[in-house]
C-alpha cells in the first residue's frame, strides 16, 4: 500500500467545481494581482481569525519580515524565537538586520519554553516570535505576560496553524500579528505561495498594506521604500473557497491523529504527539517520536509509507547560521527533537486502512528491532474496526 505524506490532489478532486470556477472568474476579470478577490479574502480572514485586519501577502517567509520590519525592528535589534521552525522564522529576522536569539523549547509540545526567555532578554531585544508548530499553539499566557512587562512585540509565526487554539482564542490573534502561510501543503493552502498579517491596530495593518506595495499610499506615489509582495488573485479566490472548508478539514485531521493514536499508543519505542491542556491541535502535522527515527523512516519509506522530518538540522546549528557560534548542546531539546522526530502521513483525506497499515509497520519495524523478542507477536492493537466514529 502507498501512504503518501499529503494528497493534494485528493483535496483538489473534492471541491474541483467550486474552485474552477473561482480560478475562472479570476482569468475573466484578468483581476491577476491584489483586486477584489483578494480584498475578500482579507475580509473572511480576518473574521476567521478574530482580528480587525488581515492583510494579504506573497507568502509566509514575507509576512513575518513585513510584520517585523513595519513595527520597526531593524539593525542593532534582537527578536528572540525558537531554534526548532522553519528557517523563514529566522531568516524574517535577519532580512530586517536584527539578530535572532534563540531560547530552547518544551519537550511536550515542542513550543516555546516561556520559563527561558527571561535569560535570553537584554537592552537590546525588542520583540519575541513564538511558533505554533505542528498545528499546536506555543503557550501563550506566560510568553504575553514577559512581553507586557518588558515592552517587547509578540509576532505569532501561526504558519502551520490555521484554525488552531489557545484558550478559547485563535491561533494568530494573541499577540500584536499573526503570520501565515497558505504554501499548498498547509492546512489552509493556495495554488502557488501565499501569506496573510492579522493584526488589530489599524496603523501596522496600513504600514504592511505599504509596505508590500513599494511604500505607495496611492499609484506612483512613494511614502517610503517598500518591496513588491503582493498576493496574486487567484491564490486569493481559491483561498476563499478553501477557508469555507477549513473548520471541516482540521477535525479530519484531528479525527485521523485520534486513529493514529489508538493504533500506536502503548507502544513501545514510540513516543506520540501531545495535545496541551490550553488548546486545540489542527495537526498540520503528526509528528512522533523515536530513539530509532532514522532506521525507522527508512523502514517504513521500503513499505510505500512516505515520512517527513520536521526539521533534521535546528537553526542554531544550520551553515546559514554558523555566524552566531552555537556548537552541539547549545539547545538540547531542540537538538533532540531534531534527532528523534518523524512526520507521519497526515492530511484531512488520509484513510484509516492507510492509518492502520502504517501502525503496524511501525509495530513491525520495532518488534524486529527487539533482538530477543519472539517475532510475529504483532497484532493489531487498540486499532478500532470503527473509524470514523
Ligand atoms: C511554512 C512556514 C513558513 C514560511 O511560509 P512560506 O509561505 O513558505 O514562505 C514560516 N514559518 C513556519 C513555521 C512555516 O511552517
Amino acid at each position: 500500500m502507498i501512504v503518501p505524506f499529503l494528497d493534494l490532489n485528493a483535496q483538489y478532486r473534492s471541491i474541483k467545481e467550486e474552485i474552477d470556477a473561482a480560478v475562472h472568474a479570476v482569468l475573466e476579470e484578468c483581476a491577476f494581482i491584489s483586486g477584489p478577490y483578494v480584498a475578500r479574502f482579507e475580509e473572511e480572514f480576518a473574521l476567521f481569525c478574530g482580528r480587525r485586519h488581515a492583510v494579504a501577502v506573497s507568502s509566509g517567509t514575507s509576512a513575518l519580515w513585513l510584520a517585523l520590519c513595519s513595527m520597526g525592528i531593524g539593525p542593532g535589534d534582537e527578536v528572540i524565537t525558537v531554534p526548532n521552525t522553519f528557517i523563514a522564522t529566522a531568516e524574517a529576522i535577519s532580512r530586517c538586520g536584527a539578530q535572532p536569539v534563540f531560547v530552547d523549547v518544551e519537550e511536550t509540545t515542542f513550543t516555546m519554553n516561556a520559563a527561558l526567555i527571561e535569560r535570553a532578554l537584554t537592552p537590546r531585544t525588542r520583540a519575541v516570535v513564538p511558533v505554533h508548530l505542528y498545528g499546536q499553539c506555543a503557550d501563550m499566557d506566560p510568553i504575553m505576560e514577559i512581553a507586557a512587562s518588558r515592552n517587547l512585540r509578540v509576532v505569532e509565526d501561526a504558519c502551520q496553524s490555521h484554525g488552531a487554539q489557545y484558550r478559547g482564542r485563535q491561533a494568530g490573534s494573541i499577540g500584536d500579528a499573526g503570520c501565515f502561510s497558505f504554501y499548498p501543503g498547509k492546512n489552509l493552502g493556495a495554488f502557488g505561495d501565499a501569506g496573510a498579517v492579522v493584526t488589530d491596530d489599524p496603523e501596522l495593518a496600513s504600514r504592511i498594506r505599504m509596505m508590500r506595495d513599494h511604500g505607495q499610499p496611492r499609484k506612483y506615489h512613494h511614502d517610503f521604500i517598500g518591496w513588491n509582495d503582493r498576493m496574486d488573485g487567484i491564490q486569493g479566490a481559491v483561498l476563499s473557497v478553501k477557508l469555507g472548508h477549513l473548520a471541516a478539514w482540521n477535525e479530519s485531521r484531528r479525527g485521523a491523529a485520534g486513529f493514529y493514536r489508538k493504533c500506536l499508543e502503548g507502544m513501545e519505542g514510540v513516543a506520540l504527539p501531545e495535545e496541551a491542556g490550553y488548546g486545540k491541535h489542527v495537526f498540520h502535522i503528526f509528528g512522533i517520536r523515536s530513539g530509532n527515527r532514522d532506521r525507522l523512516l527508512e523502514y517504513l519509506s521500503g513499505r510505500g509509507i512516505q515520512c517527513g522530518i520536521h526539521y533534521p538540522v535546528p537553526i542554531h546549528l544550520q551553515s546559514a547560521y554558523r555566524h552566531l557560534g552555537f556548537g552541539p548542546g547549545s539547545y538540547p531539546v531542540a537538538e533532540k527533537i531534531a534527532r528523534e522526530a518523524l512526520s507521519l502521513p497526515m492530511y484531512p483525506e488520509l484513510k484509516p486502512e492507510q492509518i492502520r497499515f502504517t501502525s503496524e509497520e511501525i509495530r513491525k519495524f520495532h518488534t524486529m528491532a527487539q533482538s530477543g523478542r519472539e517475532s510475529g507477536t504483532e497484532g493489531s492493537g487498540n486499532c478500532s474496526r470503527t473509524y470514523p466514529p
